[in-house]
């Protein structure tokens, strides 16, 4: 499990690789987004890499102490009801990306890839819920359908402001250079990704309440709101959220 230690000792490595980031991120083109359902895209948290996670850790510490603790409170919220609820990315405010500056390569490259990848990721998804579906039910919980069928068909509304279309092997070729960048940081990266499977309100739920407990605690509130229609563990999950577990 990834520790508030950890954090700090890799602090003077990570630090300097943000801006590289940055960088990076300027060569995928600007784009517009000409959709009716504004958001709708970041309903769920995109997969993002160690030094990603670095970067939104940055943004909440640099939150005032009210903000932060909301934030916080929404990604262990967003983790541990994620099966059950569509509560969409902590960060959408108001249909709005309110870290737009510090948004991932998997939000920006959103809408680029062609339109027979994007269609193939889709069906992966659904695939993969139909499976996440299965293992529930083995665990005695029937997932609410409208919840975990959700998914949007892959969207063709995302216009490019300046510059060309990239292709796929373009976007991936960036993507890996995006995944190298977190190379310094040692088994740090691999550690977020076999560990955290890449997903940063796990690493967040993991440290409020340890990263076993984050596991079974996620059971016991999905049964709660779904066979129960209360939320009374998640609740009390909640209530231990402190800014000070940011405080590194
Ligand atoms: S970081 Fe911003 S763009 Fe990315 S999923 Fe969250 S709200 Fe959407």
């Amino acid at each position: 499990m990834i520790k508030t230690k950890d954090f700090r000792a890799i602090m003077p490595t990570a630090e300097p690789l943000l801006d590289r980031l940055q960088d990076l991120y300027q060569d995928l083109p600007e784009t517009r987004c000409s959709c009716e359902q504004p958001g709708v895209c970041c309903t769920y948290l995109p997969e993002i890499t160690v030094l990603e996670a670095w970067q939104w850790i940055r943004c909440m510490q640099a939150m005032p102490e009210s903000e932060l603790t909301a934030t916080f409170r929404k990604f262990v919220e967003f983790y541990l009801t994620n099966p059950a609820r569509l509560s969409g990315c902590p960060f959408l405010v108001d249909g709005v990306c309110s870290v737009y500056k510090y948004r991932t390569f998997g939000c920006r490259s959103y809408g680029l890839w062609s339109q027979k990848m994007g269609r193939t990721r889709t069906r992966e998804s659904r695939n993969g819920k139909k499976a996440l579906r299965l293992m529930w039910k083995g665990f005695g919980v029937e997932l609410p359908t409208d919840v975990v069928e959700f998914e949007i068909d892959y969207c063709d509304k995302v216009q490019i402001q300046g510059g060309k279309p990239l292709q796929d092997d373009t976007i991936m070729a960036l993507l890996q250079q995006v995944y190298d960048l977190g190379e310094p940081l040692g088994d740090f990266q691999t550690r977020f990704e076999t560990e955290y499977h890449s997903d940063f309100s796990f690493l967040m739920t993991s440290l409020v309440l340890g990263m076993k407990k984050a596991l079974l605690e996620k059971l016991m509130v999905i049964k709660e709101i779904v066979q129960k229609g209360t939320e009374t563990r998640l609740q009390r999950a909640l209530d231990k959220v402190s800014p000070d577990m940011l405080n590194f």
